[in-house]
């Protein structure tokens, strides 16, 4: 079962391997082991709902609750700790097209607002129910999970927008198909997710970001049905595709979507390499990509990432091994780990194997085969669960993302570690941040930054401006360094012209950005065009635009 205050299934753990703790403890001091609200505590705290009974609507407060929050750091916390401002009033599954309509109809005639649920995997707020006089209906799309077609000649699949992630690949492995679309939160984010809020996989580089691979849909929206033909291409006006990738739940309910799918391919593998320091891999990657070389991802992690990773692995015998040879042939601390992979035909991945290399080799990278790189797929999707065991073991952490041209990557992903690193130092409290380069294109890459602080004790005063300030609970606090830390990231990923998100989406928390990014007429035109579909203002209120 999934777990309702956490990452994933609840029979999966990630222990934490004893260095591990030693290392963090060291660089940010002891976590300190910290008591959280049970599930009956929180379920306790579930006011009655205030929806009339309806047949598709279920107000149990378990449901209600399980909906309530998504995954960014400050869910967490307010999970964790029973202090949830506001739950949906009800649950709905619908099963089909139909349902999703007239559950739309209902809501409209009735003053309802309206959450659409994937996978509730957000990490930026995009689910959470906004306190309010109205009522509000999570409508859960995780029963729309069929293919309906595949068209093996075009290669188009069309599914229902409920579809999972490991539901999408095991129904086109089956037939021979990949849609290779893989975020890390994989295994419970959803294909209509995806769409609103412009999801790139880990294979992106070479199967596309969901902009690439999403061809067509049918989204049911509150004024009626907009059906998005799958064409190959066309001129004939604006792509009106593009109002519904981002859209956040805002414009209606995804119900399909037609998908652009490639055979299964015949060969994959990921290396790991070393280099010098990161500004070399960070060079050689740029190569790699403006050279046109056919890899299929690129993950170049900076030292402390480098390090950071095998000291949280759990293999220390083979860390320690794999240390020593480095140093012997010239590695210093400031090694910088990069994985690449391979996808294709034997032929297509040996050569772009082969070009990768001569480039990573005029950078000074050691290539080490391919263990590094099984070691990463297989725990591609399982990282998330550390989280777990870290907020256990005392530790809060969280992560984010921008994109800017290569002229910048450097200078911002410097800056915005620093300020992270530094952001505590007020209270006397240390920061561990590191980083790497997820995604890169022609003109510039994606810097993907994780910072990891210690939760703070309840009741605590140590963030307070002023004697005058009230005292603020663990929670509270806990909450508090988080919004002084990403406030100063944030600042400077705009001051250097970042986007505000390169996949994870605007929701709540970055809805105070957006304006930065769009200028007063664009902001104007989302608002205009939200308004449009939504006349009512009952779709998922509040997100992205403060609307
Ligand atoms: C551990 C972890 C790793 C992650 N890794 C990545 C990553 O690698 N790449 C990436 O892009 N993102 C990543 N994310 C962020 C998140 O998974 C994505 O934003 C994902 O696209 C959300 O999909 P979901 O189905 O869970 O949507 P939800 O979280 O349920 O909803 C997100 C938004 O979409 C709307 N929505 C959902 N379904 C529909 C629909 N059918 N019609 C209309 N609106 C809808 C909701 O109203 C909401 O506004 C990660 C998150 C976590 C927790």
């Amino acid at each position: 079962m999934k777990r309702w205050n956490g990452w994933g299934d609840e029979a999966t753990t990630y222990p934490l391997p004893g260095s591990a703790a030693h290392y963090l403890a060291d660089l940010v001091g002891e976590g300190l082991h910290l008591q959280d609200a049970t599930l009956e505590q929180t379920l306790q705290a579930v006011p009655s709902s205030c929806l009339a009974p309806h047949p598709l609507i279920s107000t149990d407060p378990e449901e209600r609750l399980r909906h309530a929050r998504g995954q960014s750091l400050p869910d967490w916390i307010a999970l964790r700790s029973g202090q949830i401002r506001a739950f949906p009033d009800g649950v709905a599954y619908p099963v089909s097209g139909e349902e999703v309509r007239s559950l739309l109809e209902y809501a409209r005639k009735t003053n309802i607002k309206l959450i659409p649920f994937g996978g509730g995997t957000s990490v930026v707020g995009h689910i959470n129910p906004l306190p309010g006089e109205a009522p509000i209906l999570t409508m859960d799309l995780s029963r729309l999970n069929r293919l309906l077609a595949l068209d093996e000649t075009s290669q188009l699949a069309t599914f229902e927008a409920g579809v999972s992630g490991p539901e999408i690949e095991k129904q086109l492995n089956g037939r021979g198909y990949t849609l290779g679309h893989f975020p890390q939160s994989f295994e419970l984010s959803t294909l209509g997710g995806w769409i609103v809020t412009r999801s790139s996989g880990q294979q992106s580089y070479h199967y596309g970001r969901i902009e690439a691979l999403f061809a067509g849909g049918h989204v049911e929206t509150p004024i009626g049905t907009m059906d998005l033909p799958a064409h190959p291409a066309s001129a004939a006006g604006p792509d009106l595709k593009q109002l519904l990738l981002g859209s956040e739940g805002r414009l209606g309910v995804v119900t399909r979507a037609t998908l652009r799918v490639r055979r299964f391919p015949e060969f994959e593998a990921f290396y790991g390499v070393f280099f010098h320091n990161w500004e070399q891999g960070s060079n050689a990657v740029r190569q790699i990509t403006q050279a046109g070389v056919g890899v299929s991802m690129l993950r170049m992690s900076n030292s402390m990432e480098t390090t950071t990773t095998l000291a949280l692995s759990g293999q220390d015998a083979l860390v320690k091994l794999a240390g020593r040879g480095l140093r012997a042939v010239g590695f210093g601390n400031e090694r910088a780990l990069l994985v690449f992979g391979v996808t294709g035909t034997r032929r297509q991945a040996t050569q772009a194997r082969l070009e990768a290399l001569e480039i990573i080799r005029a950078h000074g990278g050691l290539m080490t085969g391919t263990a590094i790189g099984k070691m990463w797929k297989k725990s591609r999707f399982y990282s998330p669960y550390l989280r777990n065991t870290l907020w256990e073991a005392g530790y809060a952490l969280d992560t984010l993302e921008t994109a800017i041209p290569w002229s910048e990557v450097a200078g911002t992903a410097e800056e915005a570690q620093k300020v992270l690193r530094e952001g505590l130092a007020n209270i006397g409290e240390r920061v561990l941040v590191f980083a790497h380069l997820s995604h890169v294109y022609h003109d510039g890459a994606s810097i993907y930054i994780t910072y990891l602080y210690r939760r703070a004790n309840d009741p605590s005063t140590s963030l307070r401006a002023s004697p005058s300030d009230s005292l603020r609970t663990g929670p509270e606090e806990t909450l508090r360094r988080w919004q002084v830390l990403k406030e100063a990231a944030s600042r400077v990923i705009l001051a250097h012209g970042g986007t505000i998100s390169h996949q994870h989406g605007v929701g709540l928390d970055h809805a105070q950005y957006l304006a930065a990014e769009k200028g007063p007429l664009g902001m104007q035109t989302l608002k205009s065009v939200i308004r449009l579909f939504d006349p009512d203002g009952m779709m998922n209120p509040g997100k992205l635009l403060a609307i």
